[in-house]
């Protein structure tokens, strides 16, 4: 059984490079690193994480010291947490998942395509959509850390003997103006945060997929992309603006010993954190800006509450917070990555970037 009281928070921090805009621009690149665990913007005072990251930091070396460790964590019956947190363009997205170079058209065009090649068995079809579309669309050095530690999961169980039984199972969705909508079916538009009879919160009615292979699980996050794309009409916006949740859950059972050991994993793409200009904001973009703010700082108090051991976590104040309480304290793993832009130009949302890691620290 895992030991609540080795619950852990980490905080990490990772840099982009300068993106080419801000290069033809000529945009100052403002970090200075110093060690594996301080970074100085400008002549402020230095921010300290457990690593911080440069811009040059591969895929692979990110998830190797970040996320691997929680993969077997989870595996060994631990709950887990990864936050992607950073205002919009800072690299959450890359970090989380897979960069899509033109993500609408390909995740329609590979839907068609695989409709295709499986209802009317067009053989010819389907080297072409595994090799090349899937290929790009999953360009493997450019993996973020969820389909990294879905290969992992996978890898391991393949290891294990033939007593163990795993279900694996994945759930998708996303929370906009505090509305719950099911990124894997998009009749559920506003699901609700119930508990169950051991007083562990759950998103009632939200499907669970059981999955088993990398590939289905990289079909449902597919699936539930292609959903986010239907509804909005600038999803660069909309992602932007709603906080995307991931959820693995992984029950194994000894056949022989009939131990049997749960662990779940909540990966979680944050909305960018950047503050919405006080003038010329209304309506929706209003309403908007006030939800994120309301739940980003009510994260930013339970995990600070967590970090500081306190007897009261308000998990609460906030849905995000409700839904992710049972991988949050006690018997858990949370880890936050704070994305930050280099560029002199996002110098103030770098800097409240960075005192939101601190807090936490
Ligand atoms: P966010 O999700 O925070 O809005 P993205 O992950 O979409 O930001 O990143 C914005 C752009 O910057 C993307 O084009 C992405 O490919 C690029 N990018 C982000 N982080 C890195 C990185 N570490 N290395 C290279 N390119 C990056
Ligand atoms: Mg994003």
């Amino acid at each position: 059984m895992a030991d609540p009281a080795e619950c852990t928070i980490k905080v990490v921090c990772r840099f982009r490079p300068l993106n080419s805009a801000e290069v033809a621009r000529g945009d100052q690149y403002i970090p200075k690193f110093k060690g594996e665990d301080c970074v100085v913007i400008a002549v402020s005072k230095p921010y300290y994480f457990d690593r911080v990251f440069q811009s040059n930091t591969t895929q692979v070396q990110f998830y190797n010291a970040v996320a691997q460790k929680i993969v077997k964590d989870v595996l060994d019956g631990y709950n887990g947490t990864i936050f992607a947190y950073g205002q919009t363009s800072s690299g959450k997205t890359h970090t989380m998942e897979v960069i899509e170079v033109f993500s609408c058209c390909f995740i329609c065009l590979t839907k068609v395509l695989k409709i295709v090649t499986v209802r009317f068995c067009a053989v010819g079809l389907v080297p072409f959509y595994y090799y090349f579309l899937k290929g790009k669309l999953h360009d493997p050095d450019m993996m973020g850390i969820i389909p990294r530690i879905v290969q992992d999961i996978f890898n391991y169980i393949y290891s294990m003997d033939e007593n163990l039984e795993f279900h694996i199972k994945v759930s998708y969705f996303e929370i906009y103006l505090d509305k719950i909508k099911d990124l894997l079916d998009v009749s559920k538009t506003n699901l609700s945060v119930h508990e169950d009879k051991n007083r562990v919160p759950f998103v009632k009615g939200c499907t669970e997929r059981f999955v088993c292979s990398p590939d289905e699980v990289m079909d449902a996050i597919d699936e539930g992309k292609s959903n986010r794309h239907v509804a909005v009409t600038n999803m660069n916006e909309h992602s932007s603006r709603s906080h995307s949740i991931f959820l693995i859950n992984i029950k194994q059972e000894n056949s022989q010993t009939e131990q049997k050991l749960t662990g779940k994993l909540y990966l979680v793409d944050l909305a960018g954190s950047e503050k919405v200009g006080k003038t010329g904001a209304e309506g929706t973009v209003l309403d908007e800006a006030k939800m994120i703010n309301k739940s980003l700082s009510s994260l930013g108090n339970v995990i600070s509450a967590l970090a500081e051991g306190s007897t009261y976590v308000p998990y609460r104040d906030s849905k995000m917070t409700r839904i992710l309480q049972d991988s949050l304290g006690g018997n858990c793993r949370t880890t936050m990555v704070i994305c930050c832009s280099p560029s002199a130009f996002n110098d103030a949302e770098t800097r409240s970037t960075l005192l939101f890691g601190q807090r936490a620290k």
